[in-house]
């Protein structure tokens, strides 16, 4: 059993946010929810997330800037927790995954969004807390 974790969905799309909130709640997780690369940073800046789901195709600033500057934000605290931040994708690609890795990304999840593939995921990351 996972404990409750804070997650921030940075996500452009109506019903794909509406489809990965239900299934977060479902599993006892607090959600915020981010247009916008630009509205998620703000929410950054202003506290701590236990995990950021990322949408790579956002209106402006895309994911990939979007994780970059989070992890900038979190160079300048040196107290702040480390989130861990996964790719929303439909793209597969073995390119894409590196591109995700190497701007900061922790993993890699193709949509259609799969809550059982991302219980998996969270259990390996918070399984020892
Ligand atoms: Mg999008």
């Amino acid at each position: 059993m996972i404990k409750s974790l804070k997650i921030l969905l940075v996500e452009d799309n109506p019903l794909n946010q509406k489809i990965v909130v239900f299934h977060l709640k479902k599993n006892h997780h607090l959600v915020q929810v981010s247009s916008t690369g630009e509205e998620a940073l703000a929410a950054f800046e202003k506290e701590h997330f236990d995990v950021v789901l990322m949408d790579l195709m956002l209106p402006g600033m895309d994911g990939y800037e979007t994780t970059v500057r989070m992890r900038e934000i979190e160079s300048e605290d040196k107290m702040r927790k480390r989130s861990l931040i996964f790719a929303l994708t439909a793209n597969t690609l073995d390119n894409d995954r590196e591109r995700c890795i190497k701007q900061g990304m922790d993993e890699f999840i193709s949509k259609p969004f799969d809550m059982n593939k991302l219980n998996h995921i969270l259990e390996k990351s918070f399984d020892n807390e």
